[in-house]
């Protein structure tokens, strides 16, 4: 399922360029464009899911795969030992910008909560 206007289903499609580190049939994971720390990943569903408020029962193995997914990259990075930081924005309020659910998984850096 892909939204032609999504520019994250684009980056999964292989037709925008991106720093892609991981991708099966469930996720891709990305570096941002944007870091805000030495590492800052995006991890995201293949299929598009526009945000948490759209996440369907039948979606419930994602968060699970993505989970085990950020323990595989985190050992990958580096980053376990010392710690990272997990955000899932979802709407307006919560700062998402790219309407396609994603993980950021940032770390590198030592952080304070919240970030603002
Ligand atoms: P949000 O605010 O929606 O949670 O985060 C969106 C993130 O996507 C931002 O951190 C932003 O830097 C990143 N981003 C936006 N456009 C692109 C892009 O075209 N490529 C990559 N790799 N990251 C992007
Ligand atoms: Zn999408």
């Amino acid at each position: 399922m892909k939204d032609p206007d999504c520019i994250f289903c684009k980056i999964i499609a292989g037709e925008l360029p991106s720093t892609t580190i991981y991708q099966d049939e469930t996720l891709t994971a990305f570096r941002d464009i944007n870091p805000v720390a030495p590492t800052h990943i995006l991890i995201v569903p293949n299929k598009h899911i526009t945000s948490n408020n759209s996440f369907q029962p039948e979606d419930e193995a994602i968060p699970g795969k993505m989970f085990t997914l950020v323990r595989q990259l985190a050992e990958q990075e580096g980053i376990a030992e010392n710690g990272y930081r997990l955000i899932m924005n979802t709407g307006p309020h919560g700062g998402q910008e790219v309407q396609h659910m994603h993980l950021h998984l940032i770390g590198g850096k030592k952080m304070k909560y919240p970030m603002g």
